[in-house]
């Protein structure tokens, strides 16, 4: 919560969202939610609403998060949130994000309101966790020290259909996407999306139950 700049560039009577990029002794550089960018002095903001920092220390590429977008047309905060994968972090704070609808945007980080999953560290949390990796007869295997392909209710790129989509990378696979993300991922020479080996063929996962 911080005042702003008004046309004159007098300090605002009211006070406004935003998201806080950079800091200097004196000066903060803000997001406001309605899409202005402002450095002002640090003695204009009046409350820290989130420490971002604390609660996620670290985003990293790859992971999928719930997050406020700008609206078509400017470049105001959403009242909205939409599923979106992190592509980088890119400095001052901000991310550059890939939502459903396959619109990629540069948001401030204050504007995730949450984390879907991570794929760093958490992997073998979900390991562990019962039940999350069920072994179903006909899958393949990992042989080597693969984490064991996680079998989630949604394909991880499209968030939509059912993750059918097996990605065969040398002996072993993981079964994360749907088909058709699957074969869109290996057309355009993407690597798998749960370990980055380049993708050498995909298949269709039959026998799935409902
Ligand atoms: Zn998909
Ligand atoms: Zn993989």
């Amino acid at each position: 919560m911080a005042h702003f700049k008004t046309g004159t560039s007098d300090k605002s009577s009211e006070t406004d969202v935003a998201t806080v990029l950079a800091t200097t002794l004196l000066e903060a550089e803000l997001y406001f939610d309605d899409g202005i960018q402002q450095c002002v002095s640090k003695a204009w903001i009046t409350t820290q609403v989130r420490n971002w920092n604390a609660e996620v220390p670290e985003l990293a590429v790859g992971d999928v998060v719930v997050a406020h977008f700008k609206r078509p047309g400017n470049h105001c905060r959403s009242v909205q949130t939409d599923r979106g994968i992190i592509l980088s972090n890119l400095p001052k704070g901000q991310v550059s994000i890939m939502f459903q609808d396959d619109i990629t945007q540069v948001i401030p980080k204050g504007w995730i309101e949450a984390t879907v999953t991570r794929w760093s560290g958490q992997r073998e949390k979900l390991a562990q966790d019962p039940g999350a990796g069920v072994d179903r007869p006909g899958a393949c295997r990992p042989e080597r020290s693969m984490p064991v392909a996680h079998v989630k209710e949604e394909c991880v790129i499209c968030m939509d259909a059912k993750p059918n989509g097996v990605i065969v990378h040398g002996e072993t696979c993981h079964q994360s996407t749907c088909i058709a993300c699957a074969k869109r991922l290996q057309s355009q020479g993407d690597p798998c999306p749960i370990c980055r080996e380049p993708i050498e063929t995909v298949c269709k996962h039959h026998g799935q139950g409902p």
